[in-house]
């Protein structure tokens, strides 16, 4: 039976994720911003949470772990770089793993760059990938604790992913991501057509997310860092792809 999700803000801008196989009744959150929200999500959907999912260890990614696993007694996997930096996790694990939720069946693919051990949860037979803060609707993450070399390594990845794969991530952040993607892309027709339809979208009240991979290699910049006329755009024409993704982040960082 295929997966289903549920998706809800957390926090001010988080997303929280709810998986659930509907042949075993595993529910995983993926990561736990705040407990509330996902309390709320498991109420809405009379799911039980079984597993915490996390990507990454930031706070706003692993706040609610402590009350949801003293409710719910649920396992918590984490990144086997940050396991230490993370609340009360039960099994770490790294890039080649595979992760069960009931029945369904997660990959795990290191995506560094934004923390030293962040990773992605692939549902590959669903055609889902959460991918914390690494990859966002438009955009990526800050590149923290890596070198854009890595960041750009890691996209690639990602990028690499069958096309038809839905993306979850982090945060809603989509409409301030296009307004600079349009920034040095202006001329890109499919990113024009992405903002009238994100802008119809929050102004329904509906979130951005999930993206594809299609959809990503048509319109964020950080994906196009080896498109020649991104490099041009950025004044790095012929120069290494890493390179002229990390000037499309600089460049974010200071828009
Ligand atoms: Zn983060």
């Amino acid at each position: 039976m295929p997966a289903e999700t549920k998706l809800f803000l957390c926090l001010k801008d988080n997303y929280g994720v709810l998986i659930h196989d509907p042949a075993s009744g595993a529910t995983a959150a993926i990561d736990a911003p705040e407990a509330a929200p996902i309390e709320a999500a498991l109420r809405a959907t009379g799911w039980t949470l079984s597993d915490i999912l996390v990507t990454h260890h930031h706070g706003d990614h692993t706040g609610g772990i402590a009350e949801l696993k003293k409710k719910h007694r649920c396992r918590v996997l984490a990144p086997q770089g940050e396991a230490a930096k993370i609340p009360l996790v039960d099994e770490t694990v790294r890039e080649g793993d595979t992760v069960k939720v009931g029945t369904l069946s997660a990959n795990v693919i290191e995506t560094p760059g934004h923390t030293a051990g962040h990773i992605t949860y692939w549902f590959k037979g669903d055609k889902l990938a959460f991918a914390g803060d690494t990859l966002f609707s438009v955009g990526c993450g800050r590149v923290i604790e890596g070198t854009p070399e890595m960041m750009w390594a890691s996209l690639r990845k990602l990028r690499d992913l069958p096309g038809d794969t839905q993306i979850y991530c982090g945060h809603e952040y989509t409409l301030a991501n296009i307004k600079f993607a349009q920034s040095i892309d202006p001329d890109n027709a499919a990113l024009e057509a992405r903002a009238a339809q994100a802008a119809m979208q929050v102004a329904a009240g509906q979130p951005t997310i999930p993206t594809t991979i299609d959809e990503e290699k048509l319109t964020n910049p950080f994906l196009r860092a080896d498109v020649p006329e991104i490099a041009a755009a950025v004044g790095l024409a012929g120069k290494p792809a890493a390179e002229v993704f990390g000037e499309i982040r600089a460049r974010k960082n200071r828009f």
